[in-house]
This record gives structure tokens, sequence and C-alpha cells, in this order.
């Protein structure tokens, strides 16, 4: 039987952490300030914008939402965009994705400052992240990171097997689990013998997309098994990445889906807001 890690409990418990911090700045005078902005009418999209900002409400933080139609073009995306980067109200400046197809992605995030990133995939920093240098935390790795803080999991000499590689989970999982001198393989649609890699995993990151595709069969006995999937089964049902039934048993942790990993990201999203904030105290 593996001990269930609840990312709403490790959430809830950094978020405490989080309303003291913002406190402590308004008591100095200086506010913290989250720019939200969604384009279109996508419904998903709005759920998470929603979330992010009541997790602001219930820290201290003051979001301000930029709800823009789907025919916006993205140079007025990006006109907005420098207008927030120039705002001293605002420390982050969250742009939520997909945007509709005419716009460029990769230009609009790319013109966010750097500083004010708070999604860290601004290529600078990403590079930071690669270079172990964290000013900004990617959210969802991160959020993991905390999990395993908060449950005293030892990353150290783990073999750590990441099975996804993409831009926003899979590459700066990796680069975390390195920072914490984890042995790292990252694994991807055309890796050979995936199963027997995952086999290998003292600590085993699923972030692939496809519901319950990591079988018992994958997951070695005593395996910290990390689901970061969010999908939905044939019952149109929330599930994760894992097939938590049949791996449970055989894991040491494991995080269900909902209310394991998804809890964690809009907190470390907070958490890179309040650094951002807190940056403006050393600058005063
Ligand atoms: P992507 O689709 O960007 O990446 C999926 C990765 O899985 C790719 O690297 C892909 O490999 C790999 N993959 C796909 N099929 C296979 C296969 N058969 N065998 C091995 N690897 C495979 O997804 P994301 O990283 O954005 O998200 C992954 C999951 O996590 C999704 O369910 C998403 O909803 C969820 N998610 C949850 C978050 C949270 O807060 N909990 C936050 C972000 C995402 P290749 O590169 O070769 O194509």
């Amino acid at each position: 039987m593996a001990e269930i890690i609840s990312g709403k409990e490790v959430s809830a418990a950094k978020r405490e952490e989080l309303k003291k911090r913002v406190k402590a700045l308004s008591d100095k005078g200086i506010s913290t300030g989250l720019a939200v902005i969604i384009v279109g009418n996508n419904s998903a999209s709005r759920v998470y914008v929603n979330n992010k900002k009541k997790g602001c409400e219930e820290i201290g933080v003051t979001s301000f939402e930029f709800a823009l139609p789907e025919e916006t073009t993205g140079e007025e995306l990006i006109s907005l965009i420098n207008k927030l980067n120039n705002d001293s109200r605002v420390d982050g400046i969250l742009c939520q994705l997909p945007l509709p197809k005419h716009i460029d992605e990769k230009a609009v995030l790319n013109s966010i400052d750097p500083a004010k990133d708070v999604d860290a995939f601004h290529p600078v920093n990403v590079g930071h992240i690669m270079i172990g240098d964290f000013t900004f935390l990617p959210c969802t790795p991160a959020g993991i990171m905390e999990m395993f803080r908060y449950y005293n999991i030892p990353v150290s000499g783990k073999k750590c097997v990441v099975v996804g590689r993409s831009n926003i989970v899979g590459k700066p999982m990796a680069m975390l689990l390195l920072k914490e001198n984890g042995t790292v393989e990252i694994c991807h649609s055309r890796t050979a013998s995936l199963k027997e890699e995952c086999l290998t995993a003292d600590i085993l990151v699923a972030a692939v997309g496809i519901p319950k595709f990591v079988t018992a069969d994958m997951v070695k006995d005593g395996a910290v098994v990390i689901d970061v999937g969010i999908n939905r089964d044939e019952d149109g049902k929330l599930c994760g990445d894992v097939d938590f039934a049949a791996v449970e048993p055989k894991a040491s942790y494991i995080t269900p889906v909902p209310g394991g990993v998804g809890p964690m990201t809009i907190t470390m999203l907070l958490e890179n807001t309040v650094r951002s904030a807190e940056s403006k105290e050393l600058l005063k």
C-alpha cells in the first residue's frame, strides 16, 4: 500500500506561508499583483484563469484580469503586455494558453519581461533553469519538488525516470531532479523498451497525456510514482497518466488525480509572483 501524496495538503501549507510573505510585504507598503490575460472563449482556460484569480485572493495578491476577444491580433496582445511590463503594480504576467491559432504564441511569450514571467516560459528563464539558477520556478515541476520536500522523499542518488519531454513539464522536471542530485533519464514516444526503462525508476514521473498509460508492470516495487496527467477516461471521469488502482499497491508513494500534482501548479505560480514582489523590496 502506497502513501498517498496529497497535493491539496501541501498546497494549503504553502499558501499559508505565501499569505504571510504577502502580508509582510504589504506591511512595508509593497503591493503584490498578478496580471492574467485570457484571449477567446476556451472554457477550460476560463476555469484555469478563475482558479488563478481565486488563488490570488486567498493569499492577498491583487489580480488584474484582461479578457480579450477571440479576434485580438498578436500585435494588440503584445502591446498590452508591453504596458504591463512597465506597470509597477504588476509583478507577474500570465498569458493563458492556448492562444487562438492566428496568434504567434512564441512571439507573445517572448514579449513578457523575463522579470515578470511567472510561468517561467521565457527563453531567458528556461536558460536560468538549465544552469540551476532559479529566478522563477517552472510551476508544475516545482510543485512536485515541493511535495518531495513536504513528505521527506529523498531525490539525491535516486534513479529518476521522467516520461514526457515537453518544455513545460518533462524537460524542466528533469532539470529540477538533476539539481537535487537525482540520476535522471527522460523517455518519450521514440524511447525503445519504455517498460524496461520505467522499471529502473526509484522515482517515476508520468507526463504523457494518455489516460492510464503507466501500468503496474512498468513500476518497480516501492517506487515513488508522480502522475502529472490530466485526462478523461472512457466514462468521461478525470484520470491521470497512471493506472492508479493497479499501480498504487506496488508504489511507496503515489499522487492521485485529481488532488495530486494539479493543486500545486497554481500555488507555485503564486510563489513566483510573491518572489517577484519580494525582489522589489530588495531594490527599495
Ligand atoms: P505534451 O503533449 O506536450 O507532451 C507529452 C509527452 O509525452 C511528449 O514528450 C511525448 O513524446 C510523450 N509521449 C506521448 N506518447 C508517448 C508514448 N506512447 N510513450 C512515451 N512517451 C510518449 O504534454 P504536456 O507535457 O504538456 O502534458 C502532459 C500531461 O500533463 C497532460 O495530460 C496534461 O494535461 C498534464 N498537465 C498537467 C499539469 C498539472 O498542473 N497537473 C500541467 C501541465 C500539463 P514526444 O515528445 O516524442 O512526442
